[in-house]
């Protein structure tokens, strides 16, 4: 899969690894409460931009086809973002 940089339209190339040192979750479902979700965030791998040098996270599609899911699922129960 490709990404083209969305500041410059360059072409990004994913990390090796979706983490270095302690940045590694980026971002937690606001849905999720209580005890038992706790420790579970969202992972998301940097991608460079090899044009202007941009870093950006993104979340796999898989994972991001889930939180679509999780998200309507919320919206539809009347969670407030
Ligand atoms: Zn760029």
């Amino acid at each position: 899969m490709e990404k083209k940089c969305p500041l410059c339209g360059g072409e990004m190339v994913k990390s090796r690894t979706r983490n270095a040192g302690y940045a590694r979750y980026f971002w937690r479902a606001p849905w999720e409460k209580g005890l038992a979700k706790l420790g579970r965030g969202v992972e998301a791998y940097p991608w460079l931009c090899m044009k202007c040098g941009a870093i950006i996270p993104y979340v796999d599609e898989d994972l991001l086809e889930k939180l679509r899911v999780e998200f309507e699922k919320a919206r539809a129960g009347g969670f407030r973002f």
